[in-house]
C-alpha cells in the first residue's frame, strides 16, 4: 500500500469515507453502559477499514485534522441522537486535537448545534488527544471554559503519557481524566504501574474529576480498578469499538458487567482521614495570636460540605438500602459538632494543649465514622441487607448525638446504644445528566446484592 497523503485524506472526507465506530464505556459502580467513545475509521475502497493510527498523525501534522473533526460533526450529532433515543442519559465523546480548539471553528460549530438542539451538551464529551503539547494559553482556556459553560464534558485523554501533563490538568477545566491504556494494561504485571494507576484515581477523586480507565483487557484489571474507586472503564474485556447499530443493540440489551461501590467507600474513608488531618494540622500551625478565620469554622462544622458528606448525600445514596450506611449520619454529624467546638475554642484563644480532651473526643467520633464505613464495605462484601453486626464500632443513638451537639457531651464510646431508623437527609442535587459515580440523590434503593461483586 502506498503512503497516505493529505490529498488522500481530502478525497476521503469529500467522499464521506470516514465513519465513527463506538466503544462502550461502563460505569464500574453500577455495572451498566454509561457512554461511548466515537473512534474514527476510514472505509477505504478495497483496502477495508483503515484504523486512525494510520492517518490521524498525518492529519495532525498537516493541520487537516480540523477539517476532519468538523466534517465528522454531522455524523456525531446524528449518531448520538439515535443513541439518546435508544438509551437516554449516556455520555458520548469524540476526540479532538489541540489544534481543533486553537482553531475557533470547532467551538462555534458545537455552540451552533447545541443552540439548535442538534446536540445535547450534557450528553457530549470532548476528549482532548494530544500529539503536540497543549499550550494552555488564555484563549485556549477561554474556549474550553465556554464549552464548560454549555455543560459539555471535557476529558484529558491518555493521562500518564508524556503528552498530558499534570500542569495541563491543573490549568484547564477538565471534568474527566482518562488513564492511559498502557499503564492500565501493565497493572497485572507491574506493581509500580498499578500504584501509579491507583494514585491517579485518588488524585482525580481529590480534584473532583471523573476517572476513566481505558485498555481494560481482563476481569482481574477491571476488578482491581473497581476496588480502587475508578468510576468508568473502557476496554476490550467489556467491549471493542463497534459500528453504531451494534452499540444501539448493546444499549437495548440491558447487558451488565460487575458493579460495585467498594472503591467509592474506600475513597470516602480516605476523605474522612484527610479532613481530620487538615483540621488538626491547621490547629497546630496556627500562630498564637492569629485570628482563626470563619472559613475554618465552617470547614470544621459543616457535615454536608466535607468530601465525606458530599459523598454521603450524593453518590453514596445508592447504598441507602444498607442500615449501616444510615448509621453513619449520626457519628458524622457529631464529629463535625465536635470539630466546631474545637475551632470555636481556638477562636477564643484556647491553645492546642487545652483542646486535647476535645481532640480525644474527635478521634473517638472519627473511629466510629471509620467503623461505619468499614461496616458498609462488609455489608457489600456479604451482600447482606442489614449488617449492623458487621459494623465493628457500635453506632450511637440519634438522641445522644443531638445532645452532643448542644453541650459538652460524654465521650462517644459511652453511647453504645444503637440508632433506630436514623434517617438520611436527602441530597439536594438538581436533575440533570450525571456521571455514573454521581448517582442522583433520588436514586432508587439499590439492593445490596447488586452492589456486591458477584463472586461475593
Ligand atoms: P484513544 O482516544 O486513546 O482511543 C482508545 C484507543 O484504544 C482506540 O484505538 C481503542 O480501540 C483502543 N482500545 C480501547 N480499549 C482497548 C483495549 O482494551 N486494548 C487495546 N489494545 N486497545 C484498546 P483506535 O480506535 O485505534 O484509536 C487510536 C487513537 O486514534 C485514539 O486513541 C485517538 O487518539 C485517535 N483517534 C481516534 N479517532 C479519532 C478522531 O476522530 N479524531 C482524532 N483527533 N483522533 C482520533
Ligand atoms: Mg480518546
Ligand atoms: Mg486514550
Amino acid at each position: 500500500m502506498s503512503a497516505i497523503t493529505v490529498a488522500d485524506l481530502e478525497g476521503a472526507l469529500a467522499r464521506r469515507e470516514f465513519t465513527y465506530w463506538y466503544q462502550p464505556k461502563i460505569s464500574m459502580v453500577l455495572g451498566t453502559l454509561c457512554g461511548a467513545e466515537a473512534l474514527i475509521r476510514w472505509r477505504r475502497g478495497d483496502q477495508g477499514l483503515v484504523p486512525p493510527g494510520a492517518f490521524i498523525p498525518l492529519a495532525e501534522e498537516s493541520g487537516f485534522i480540523t477539517e476532519i473533526t468538523l466534517g465528522m460533526l454531522d455524523t456525531f450529532a446524528r449518531d448520538t441522537a439515535a443513541l439518546e433515543r435508544e438509551a437516554p442519559g449516556l455520555i458520548t465523546s469524540f476526540n479532538a486535537s489541540a489544534r481543533d480548539i486553537e482553531d475557533g471553528r470547532l467551538l462555534e460549530a458545537l455552540e451552533r448545534r447545541i443552540e439548535r438542539g442538534e446536540l445535547v451538551a450534557e450528553a457530549t464529551e470532548v476528549e482532548l488527544t494530544e500529539s503536540a503539547v497543549i499550550v494552555a494559553d488564555a484563549s485556549f482556556r477561554g474556549r474550553l471554559n465556554r464549552l464548560r459553560a454549555h455543560k459539555v464534558h471535557l476529558a484529558m485523554d491518555d493521562f500518564g503519557t508524556g503528552y498530558s501533563s499534570i500542569e495541563t490538568l491543573s490549568a484547564l477545566p477538565f471534568t474527566a481524566v482518562k488513564i492511559d491504556q498502557g499503564l492500565v494494561r501493565r497493572m497485572e504485571q507491574s506493581e509500580k504501574d498499578a500504584t501509579l494507576v491507583e494514585t491517579s484515581i485518588r488524585m482525580g477523586h481529590r480534584l473532583g474529576v471523573e476517572v476513566v480507565a481505558e485498555g481494560i483487557e481482563t476481569e482481574g484489571v477491571y476488578r482491581r480498578l473497581q476496588a480502587a474507586g475508578c468510576g468508568v472503564g473502557q476496554g476490550y474485556w467489556m467491549g471493542r469499538p463497534m459500528p453504531l447499530p451494534e452499540l444501539l443493540a448493546l444499549a437495548a440489551s440491558g447487558r451488565s458487567w460487575p458493579g460495585g461501590a467498594r472503591g467509592l467507600v474506600h475513597m470516602a474513608t480516605l476523605d474522612h482521614l484527610e479532613w481530620r488531618k487538615a483540621l488538626v494540622d491547621e490547629l497546630l500551625m496556627l500562630p498564637p495570636d492569629r485570628e482563626v478565620p470563619a472559613s475554618f469554622l465552617r470547614f470544621a462544622a459543616d457535615s454536608s460540605e466535607c468530601r465525606l458528606g458530599r459523598w454521603y448525600h450524593g453518590p453514596g445514596r445508592q447504598l441507602a438500602a444498607l442500615e449501616v450506611y444510615q448509621d453513619l449520619a449520626a457519628p458524622h454529624d457529631a464529629l463535625h459538632a465536635c470539630g466546631a467546638r474545637i475551632v470555636a475554642a481556638a477562636r477564643r484563644g484556647a491553645r492546642v494543649d487545652d483542646l486535647l480532651r476535645e481532640l480525644d473526643e474527635l478521634s473517638l467520633w472519627s473511629t466510629q465514622v471509620i467503623g461505619c464505613l468499614h461496616g458498609v464495605e462488609h455489608a457489600m462484601l456479604l451482600g447482606a441487607r442489614s449488617l449492623r453486626q458487621a459494623c465493628s464500632v457500635a453506632p450511637v443513638a440519634v438522641g445522644d448525638v443531638t445532645g452532643a451537639r448542644g453541650e459538652a457531651a460524654g465521650a462517644p464510646q459511652r453511647r453504645a446504644s444503637r440508632a433506630v431508623g436514623a434517617s438520611t437527609s436527602g441530597g439536594s442535587q438538581g436533575p440533570g445528566r450525571r456521571r455514573p459515580s454521581e448517582a442522583p440523590a433520588s436514586a432508587p434503593r439499590t439492593s445490596p446484592a447488586s452492589l456486591a461483586p458477584p463472586s461475593g
